[in-house]
């Protein structure tokens, strides 16, 4: 399968991902891009954590309580985020379990790829008022699983220091939507267009921190 390439090599962290999404993404339409192979299936933990210290970077003169996520696929990068910036880390529940018996606080989420509303809750134990929350996600879409988790930040009177994403969808108007808002959206890897076969790249000035 021949893919165009067009990038511009940002660091050395998002180098490893460019070229990961590159070798193993598939486009699997306009708009969807399949990368189970290293972040939504199997995980490659080496470039996860590449991943973790590169928020970190991004994020580092901020002051961060807590990394929330969302199940399933904001786990790994969240984590590894949370273990470089030395602070725990939540990821909101989509489904409801036994074991969840403290309070809730909850948000509609519509699913991009599911394409179905799901409620997502967190314990009102693990994050309350005063807490800097750093989002991370997977993928930045329309930007619905990220304002869910705002939602939850604000009904705790939590503070949003910032959205961290693996892959934001440039084409898409998630990222317009959040930024908009006055958050702070910080994408590793920024798709400007998808089609079958071939993967496009915003071009991104070498070494910048903020958009
Ligand atoms: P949004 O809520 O921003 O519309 O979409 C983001 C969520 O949908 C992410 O949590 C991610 O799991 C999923 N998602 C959106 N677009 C894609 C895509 O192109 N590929 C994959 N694998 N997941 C996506």
């Amino acid at each position: 399968m021949s893919e165009k390439i067009m990038m511009n090599w940002g660091s050395i962290h998002m180098q490893l991902l460019k070229k990961k999404i590159l070798e193993e993404g598939q486009a699997l339409s306009e708009s969807i891009l399949k990368v189970d192979s290293f972040l939504n299936h199997r995980m490659d933990p080496v470039l996860m954590h590449e991943m973790g210290k590169e928020f970190k970077r991004r994020f580092q003169d901020e002051k961060i309580d807590v990394v929330l996520t969302i199940e399933s696929s904001g786990i790994g990068p969240g984590v590894m985020a949370a273990l470089e910036l030395s602070v725990p880390m939540i990821f909101a529940r989509k489904r409801k379990s036994v074991t969840l018996t403290d309070d809730l606080i909850t948000a509609n989420v519509y699913s991009f790829t599911k394409k179905e509303a799901n409620e997502i809750a967190v314990s009102n134990k693990f994050i309350g008022s005063g807490d800097r929350v750093l989002i991370i996600d997977d993928f930045l879409a329309n930007g619905q699983a990220a304002l869910g988790l705002m939602e939850i930040c604000h009904k705790v009177n939590a503070t949003v220091v910032g959205i961290g994403i693996v892959i934001e969808k440039a084409f898409q108007d998630g990222g317009a939507k959040l930024r908009e808002q006055g958050v702070r959206v910080e994408s590793l890897a920024k798709i400007e267009a998808l089609s079958l076969g071939e993967i496009t790249f915003v071009e991104e000035r070498e070494g910048a921190i903020h958009e």
